[in-house]
Parts: C-alpha cells; sequence; structure tokens
C-alpha cells in the first residue's frame, strides 16, 4: 500500500444552508476513497471575503489521512463541490461549498492547477483559528509555526460557532 499523508482542507459556504452544507461536507470528504476524516474543527461565522452585499460564510477545517497523490484529492475535492451544485460565477462570490486544499503533509506543490500551501493560509483568519482548533502544533512546510501566523491574524469578523447549535458561543473559552 502507498504511503499516506495528513491533508488539511478549508470549507466555506454561504448559500443555501451553510452550516448544514459543512457538515454534509465532512460527511462527502469520509466518502472519498483513499482518504479518511480524521478530525473536523467546530463552525466559524465570517465577513465575505472579495464582493460586497454577500451574506456571511460558514468555515471550517477538516484533517484527512489519504492515500491520493495531491492533484487526484483535488479531483475528489472539486467533484463533492459539484455535487453541492456549486456554479462558478465570480472570483470569491458567493457558493454553496467551497473546498481548498491547505496543506498536504509537509509538501510543496505549485503546478497550474494547484498550490499548497494554499496562498490565502497565511492571512485568513477563517482558515488559521479552526485549523490551529484541530492542529496546534502544525508548521508549514518552510517551517513557520501555525501558532506563530495566528498571533499576526487579526480575528476581527469572525466567530465561533456553537457545534450544537449553530449559534454564536461566547462562553467557549470559559467553559468546562
Ligand atoms: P481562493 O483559492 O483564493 O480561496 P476560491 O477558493 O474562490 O479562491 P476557486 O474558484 O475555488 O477559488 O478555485 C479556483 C482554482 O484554484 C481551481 O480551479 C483550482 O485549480 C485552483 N487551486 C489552486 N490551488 C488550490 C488549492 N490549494 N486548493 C483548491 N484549489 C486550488
Ligand atoms: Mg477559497
Ligand atoms: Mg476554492
Amino acid at each position: 500500500m502507498s504511503r499516506t499523508v495528513i491533508a488539511y482542507v478549508g470549507l466555506g459556504s454561504n448559500l443555501g444552508e451553510p452550516a448544514d452544507q459543512v457538515e454534509r461536507a465532512f460527511a462527502g470528504l469520509d466518502g472519498i476513497e483513499g482518504a479518511r476524516l480524521v478530525a473536523v474543527s467546530p463552525l466559524y461565522r465570517s465577513a465575505p471575503m472579495g464582493p460586497t452585499g454577500q451574506p456571511d460564510y460558514i468555515n471550517a477545517v477538516a484533517a484527512l489521512e489519504t492515500r491520493l497523490e495531491p492533484e487526484a484529492l483535488l479531483d475528489a475535492l472539486q467533484a463533492i463541490e459539484q455535487r453541492h451544485q456549486r456554479v462558478r460565477t465570480v472570483r470569491w462570490g458567493p457558493r454553496t461549498l467551497d473546498l481548498d486544499l491547505l496543506l498536504y503533509g509537509d509538501e510543496t506543490v505549485a503546478t497550474e492547477r494547484l498550490s499548497v500551501p494554499h496562498p490565502g493560509l497565511p492571512e485568513r483568519a477563517f482558515v488559521l483559528y479552526p485549523l490551529t482548533d484541530i492542529a496546534p502544533e502544525l508548521r508549514l512546510p518552510g517551517g513557520t509555526p501555525l501558532v506563530q501566523l495566528l498571533r499576526q491574524c487579526p480575528s476581527e469578523g469572525i466567530q465561533r460557532l456553537d457545534r450544537r447549535k449553530h449559534t454564536a458561543d461566547p462562553c467557549s473559552n470559559t467553559r468546562k
């Protein structure tokens, strides 16, 4: 059997029932042949990037153990996006589901279709917060600790949700 790596996938949705889209996408990720879902982050609500006037996003990050090569994994992610009736219109415009490959083990990939680590990772709060929730010790391929990026990243505009109710969870830091 070929080697396995841990890959991290960023999820985002701001159309339909975004929290449900993300929850269903977790199941879709676990259903990828050659991959197994090993961790999911809490859901976050975030202000939209890009065109204004769109609804807020629900974001999360998932960890997959996979033996698929990076581009084969991208194919599988795009197939799930299609199943969620994603229609590509404007860049960063509203979408039912966006699945971005954030990290693939400690590898760097630079092809026409794929840039890994995902170029937005270092500065996007809606990626860094959920990623740190599930992988606090993680470093980027160049060695930069994730927590260092998090410290430099303002948390304005994002809010962690209570998983069970999908509502804002102001007490998340003080709970037992
Ligand atoms: P952003 O990538 O800035 O978050 P986006 O997610 O809205 O923007 P998409 O429309 O989902 O962009 O994807 C555009 C193209 O990006 C895809 O066709 C895909 O080939 C390419 N791409 C490059 N690197 C990645 C990656 N790491 N994960 C997902 N897609 C990627
Ligand atoms: Mg994206
Ligand atoms: Mg994308």
